[in-house]
């Protein structure tokens, strides 16, 4: 692999040169035998991951692409947003300049979602969509998904949308006994594969539902994946370089096994919560509700974040976020997403130590 600073910001992550090997492999025909059976192949690692036996749709867009989709198939009366922070903020936005009718259900950055809220807010009947981001990347915040699914279930007509962007994979996330409808997840955070790809699965509820929401436009039109997914093909010609290296990541992630996956990312998450308390530094957020991919580090002791980041950079090659948005300074994160091993975080940590 060329030189370069290794990335431990909460995505992109870091590419292994295994994986960009299997993305540049010779191009194949997305209409030929050669495409279906690497869908094919695929799709039943794909369907135990979300723990799902709906289809997985493969979209060549970032996530944000299939959560307009999700919004633009679904939402026909009105939708409820949980907003904890900037991606779940961003929910709201992007359901109103889809021109549906969205409410916010929002709490302080740093703070979980309620579920006792949530079921507040549902029996209203005025939504018929909830949105939810179940690992918030910007605050480093885990929602209590299986409680808010719980409540979700006494309103059978609500579409439930979860975002798993920086949890898919590294966390058992189980679609169909938690009863989601769509899940959706990018590419380049906890599969640690390049950006500009996206997974996502669709209840049958879900389908039925976007049967009869008018102008789903054609490109993110959940219909056009399902037909197309039923010969093994996507709507329009996909990133095969993705798929390739998805294929690749999904043996490996199946080698490790999903159980030793899911333990590794507990560990090295461990390990930064740590150092993170060793070295003086609080946790953005809240108690007990902290994802297990990322730590977003509250900034109580009032060092120059930006300084931070440029000196590990200069120095050690090793590359940190000094906060996301409204939080920037006051925070700064890192990424434990992806292939990263007790070694390499330790590393990451015994270089942080350095600078500070
Ligand atoms: C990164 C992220 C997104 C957006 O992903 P893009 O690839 O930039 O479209 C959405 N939700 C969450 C929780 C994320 O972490």
């Amino acid at each position: 692999m060329h030189p370069h600073d290794k990335l431990f910001i909460p995505g992109p992550v870091e590419v292994s040169e295994k994986t960009w090997a299997a993305f540049s492999r010779p191009l194949i025909g997305h209409r030929g035998e050669d495409f279906k059976n690497l869908y094919r192949r695929i799709h039943p690692k794909l369907q135990t991951l979300f723990g799902t036996k709906q289809p997985v749709f493969l979209s060549t867009s970032s996530a944000w692409g299939v959560m307009e989709a999700s919004i633009r198939n679904v939402v026909d009366r009105g939708v409820l947003c949980c907003m904890c922070g900037a991606f779940s903020d961003k929910w709201f936005d992007v359901a109103k300049r889809c021109g549906k009718k969205a409410e916010p259900l929002q709490v302080e950055w740093g703070k979980h979602i309620d579920q006792k809220d949530v079921d507040r807010k549902l029996a209203s009947g005025k939504f018929d969509t909830v949105t939810l981001t179940h690992s918030e990347t910007s605050t480093g915040l885990m929602n209590p998904l299986p409680e808010i699914c719980c409540v979700r279930a006494k309103y059978p007509d609500v579409v439930l949308i979860v975002d798993t962007v920086s949890s898919f994979s590294a966390v058992k996330i189980e679609m169909d006994a938690l009863g989601i409808d769509v899940m959706l997840t990018g590419a380049q955070k906890a599969l640690a594969l390049p950006p500009g790809f996206s997974l996502f699965s669709v209840s049958e509820k879900a389908c039925a539902r976007a049967g009869k929401v008018p102008n789903r436009g054609f490109y993110f039109d959940f219909l056009e994946f399902k037909s197309e997914q039923a010969q093994w093909m996507t709507p329009s010609t996909p990133s095969i370089g993705h798929i390739h290296a998805l294929e690749f990541k999904l043996d490996e992630i199946f080698q490790e096994g999903l159980e030793a996956r899911y333990a590794r990312h507990a560990r090295t998450n461990a390990l930064v919560h740590d150092w993170v308390r060793r070295a003086g530094f609080d946790f953005f957020a809240e108690e007990g509700f902290r994802t297990k991919t990322l730590t977003c580090v509250k900034n109580n002791k009032g060092i120059d974040v930006l300084e931070l980041a440029r000196r590990l950079r200069e120095k050690h090659h090793l590359v940190i976020d000094p906060g996301y948005g409204k939080i920037r300074g006051q925070t700064f994160r890192l990424s434990n997403m992806g292939d990263e091993t007790e070694q390499t975080v330790s590393h990451l940590l015994a270089c942080l130590d350095d600078v500070l």
